[in-house]
């Protein structure tokens, strides 16, 4: 029996821009999460049309919404399990408590 359970919870923690696992997820307005990157890069296309968008269920917001970082999202366990792209995060890392891994990757 294959289940689809996995995967609808996955959905719940996947980006519908990159289709990937959220990377430093970022909650909208309207609730749905995205990376911050995508979202930022999302609405940085849509600037000059003076509205920004979701992706997901097309509400838009006037003035654009500042995004705040979903700790609890980002809290998520194994999400560093592969983390060769750690190096992107560190402009937004907090402080280099727990997260030791992202400066040996060079
Ligand atoms: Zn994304
Ligand atoms: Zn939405």
């Amino acid at each position: 029996m294959a289940q689809q359970n996995n995967q609808l919870d996955r959905a719940k923690f996947c980006c519908s821009v990159c289709l990937d696992l959220l990377k430093d997820p970022v909650t909208i307005p309207c609730g749905h999460s995205y990376c911050m990157n995508c979202i930022q890069s999302y609405w940085d296309t849509e600037d000059e049309k003076k509205t920004h968008s979701c992706p997901q269920c097309r509400q838009s917001f006037t003035p654009r919404p500042v995004l705040v970082k979903n700790t609890m999202l980002a809290d998520l366990p194994g999400r560093r399990s592969s983390s060769s792209k750690a190096a992107e995060q560190r402009r937004s890392s907090r402080t280099a408590a727990d997260s030791g891994e992202a400066a040996v990757a060079r």
